[in-house]
C-alpha cells in the first residue's frame, strides 16, 4: 500500500453517522485500501447551497496500492451504493467522498483534480485534515496547510460533532 490519500467525507441526508460508518467500512472492506488515520466528526453549517439541512463532515486517511483514477471510482461505487443521487450542484446527499491529496500530486484530468480544487476554501476540510496532520503541505502552497486557517471563512460553522480523542482541534483557531 504504497500511496498516502486523504479523503474527505460528508453527509446530511438520513442517518448521516451511519452512513460515515458504512463509508468508512466500505473502504476498509476494499483489499486494495487501509484505513489508516480518521478524523473527529464535525457538524457543518452548509456552504454554497445553504437552504439544506446541517452536514457531518470529516476526513480519512487511506494508504492504497489503488492509482488516483481507481481510488476515485472506488468513491463513487461507495457513494452510489450508500444511495447518492445528484440532482442539485453542492445539494442534499447521503454521501460525499472526495479526494483532498494523494501522496504529494498535483493531478488534472477531465475526471478528477488533485488537490481537490475547492479544499483551500472549505474549514470543514481544512480541520479534520489539520487535525490528522497539524504540519500538512499541499502540493499547491509553499505554506503548511495551517497557515491557510486565518483567511478562511466560515470556521464558526464548523463544531466537532464526535470527538475522536481529548485533544481540542479548536486551539487550533485561536491561536
Ligand atoms: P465539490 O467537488 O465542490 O465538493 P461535489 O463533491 O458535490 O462538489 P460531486 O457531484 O460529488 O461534487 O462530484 C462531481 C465530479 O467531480 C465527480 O464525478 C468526479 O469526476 C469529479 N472530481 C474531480 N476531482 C475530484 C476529486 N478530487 N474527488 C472527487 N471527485 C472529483
Ligand atoms: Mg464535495
Ligand atoms: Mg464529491
Amino acid at each position: 500500500m504504497e500511496n498516502q490519500a486523504y479523503i474527505a467525507l460528508g453527509s446530511n441526508m438520513g442517518d448521516r453517522y451511519e452512513y460515515l460508518k458504512k463509508a468508512i467500512l466500505l473502504l476498509e472492506s476494499h483489499e486494495e485500501i487501509t484505513v489508516a488515520n480518521t478524523s473527529s466528526i464535525y457538524e457543518t453549517d452548509p456552504v454554497g447551497f445553504t437552504d439544506q439541512d446541517q452536514f457531518l463532515n470529516m476526513a480519512v486517511q487511506v494508504s492504497t496500492s489503488l492509482k488516483p483514477l481507481e481510488l476515485l471510482d472506488e468513491c463513487l461505487k461507495i457513494e452510489e451504493k450508500l444511495g447518492r443521487k445528484r440532482e442539485i450542484r453542492w445539494g442534499p446527499r447521503t454521501l460525499d467522498l472526495d479526494i483532498l491529496l494523494y501522496n504529494h500530486e498535483n493531478i488534472e484530468t477531465e475526471k478528477l483534480t488533485i488537490p481537490h480544487p475547492r479544499m483551500s476554501e472549505r474549514a470543514f476540510v481544512i480541520l479534520p485534515l489539520l487535525e490528522m496532520d497539524p504540519n500538512l503541505m499541499l502540493p499547491t502552497m509553499e505554506k503548511p496547510l495551517k497557515t491557510w486557517l486565518q483567511s478562511i471563512p466560515d470556521k464558526e460553522g464548523v463544531r466537532i460533532w464526535k470527538q475522536k480523542n481529548g485533544e481540542d482541534v479548536f486551539a487550533l483557531i485561536e491561536n
